[in-house]
């Protein structure tokens, strides 16, 4: 490294990693660790990406779990994140940084709280320490092809300055495409282009472009995004708001469309939710809880160990569109102006409270059927955020980019959010997948006969 320029020397390395994020750097420092040489790009003014507000590696505990929770998502996927997933807590460890015991997760999963931060900063030492470089602020123009194989990357540095850098492997984990509007209606439907982004700015697609160019395949339609409910009419401020503004709580709560009818199972997941509301009218509804679900899940924290947020409170203090009910009979006065009607959501809450109490609701509740009883009723207009899509590029088990015919590209690995086939429309740990797919990629980089 020429720490003059901050520019590295040798330009020919064993392993390249676009994005500087939980995947890239968990590639870059466990091939540091085996003897690789490595170069990390990374387009931010640090690296991190949204692993930096992330807070616990988990997923789902067993195979039976993974595909009760996700039964589309890529067989082979699955059954690597599950099976490597003890593997990622020990190396996570193995670097010095710690990993609490493990917890529960939302209704089914199991994981560690571990301090992101740390993580990151810890890895990217890894790799400077064995003598790699982590390249910041800086720009991939284009993949190098040489005989049907990728062999690196050309990047623009800020000054200007253009590098080719070669390397027998190169990684994408730019971080997904939800930074990018044209590409969110692309892929992810009509109107996905408005949503409120809810991660790090910067993965804005270029790892599926880059992909895309050498002939890598992109899948799954139609597989959702991950993201979670958000007061309508109240940007965030910084990513504290993330987590600050998601409405966790909806998985107790009823959740009216525009046309003042539920539409989803809400107890499923505030994240399926999320995906189900972006498909409706407007993609905006009315979430209403009451005094038991205010006080037994609006107020505590999401997941043990994370803060505690009012959330009602916090989104009127911001200027949402919130209203508090004394009574069901006061909920017929909702704002005109909202859209929705609310003597007919008065009605429909009682109806749903007689079909609680007889057992026959329409969309069931599997995992909180109990009527809302219990004034007053917290009111909040939502919208989807999201966090990252899981649509992307298609990689196998030992994270190597796949071509339109399901055939490795040589020299081309990808892990993280770049890639699809995972998660179809379910979810269970964005860091998990990262960090799992970030090391099989290592492993892959150095195994001779991966991808050729
Ligand atoms: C608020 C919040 C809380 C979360 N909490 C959890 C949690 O507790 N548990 C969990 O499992 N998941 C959580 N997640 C999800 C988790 O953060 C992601 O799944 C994970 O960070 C994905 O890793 P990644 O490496 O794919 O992307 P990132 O960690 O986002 O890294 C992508 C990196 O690529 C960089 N980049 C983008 N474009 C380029 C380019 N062209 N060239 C070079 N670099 C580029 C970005 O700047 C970034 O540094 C949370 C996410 C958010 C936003």
């Amino acid at each position: 490294m020429d720490h003059a320029t901050d520019r590295p020397t040798d330009l020919t390395t064993d392993l390249l990693v676009i994005g500087g994020g939980m995947a890239g750097l968990t590639a870059a420092a466990r091939a540091a660790r085996d003897g690789q040489r490595v170069v990390v790009v990374e387009v931010g003014a640090d690296v991190g990406g949204s692993g930096r507000f992330a807070g616990y590696i988990w997923t789902a505990p067993d195979h039976e779990v993974m595909d009760q929770q996700n039964p589309n998502g890529d067989a082979a996927l699955k059954r690597r994140l599950v099976d490597d997933f003890a593997a990622a807590v020990e190396w996570i460890r193995s670097t010095g940084v710690e990993a609490k015991p493990a917890q529960r997760i939302l209704s089914f999963g199991r994981g560690h709280e571990f301090d992101t931060n740390h993580y990151v900063d810890t890895c990217r030492r890894l790799v400077t320490e064995a003598g790699g470089s982590v390249l910041i602020d800086t720009v991939t123009e284009e993949l190098l092809e040489s005989d049907g194989a990728v062999v690196g990357a050309r990047v623009r540095r800020s000054s200007g300055e253009e590098l080719d850098i070669t390397a027998r492997h190169t990684v994408l984990a730019t971080g997904g495409f939800q930074g990018s509007a044209e590409l969110r209606e692309t892929y992810l439907g009509s109107g996905a282009g408005e949503m409120p982004l809810r991660s790090n700015p910067h993965s804005q697609g270029d790892g599926l472009r880059l992909a895309t160019a050498v002939g890598a395949a992109v899948g799954p339609e139609q597989a959702g995004f991950y993201g979670h409910l958000v007061p309508s009419g109240v940007p965030f401020k910084d990513s504290g708001d993330f987590v600050d503004l998601s409405l966790y709580y909806s998985e107790h709560a009823l959740l009216f469309n525009l046309e003042n009818r539920r539409f989803v199972d809400e107890t499923l997941g505030d994240h399926l939710t999320t995906v189900a509301l972006m498909e409706q009218p407007e993609a905006r509804g009315l979430l209403i809880a009451d005094g038991r679900v205010y006080r037994d899940w609006m107020v505590p924290a999401y997941v043990e160990g994370a803060v505690s947020v009012d959330k009602f409170a916090l989104a009127s203090r911001r200027g949402g569109r919130t209203g508090l009910a004394e009574s069901l009979e006061e909920l017929e006065y909702l704002p005109e102006d909202w859209g929705y009607d609310g003597p007919t959501i008065r009605a429909e809450i009682e109806r749903y409270n007689e079909a609680a109490a007889s057992g026959t609701l329409e969309p069931g509740r599997a995992l909180d059927p109990a009527p809302l009883l219990e004034p007053p009723y917290y009111v909040i207009e939502t919208i989807p955020a999201i966090t990252f899509p899981f649509t992307g590029i298609l990689i196998d088990d030992h994270a190597r980019v796949l071509d339109s015919d399901g055939r490795p590209i040589p020299g081309l690995l990808a892990a993280g959010s770049d890639t699809g086939g995972l998660w179809n429309r379910a979810y269970a740990g964005g860091l998990a997948a990262a960090i799992v797919f970030g090391l099989a990629a290592a492993e892959s980089a150095g195994a001779p006969s991966s991808g050729e």
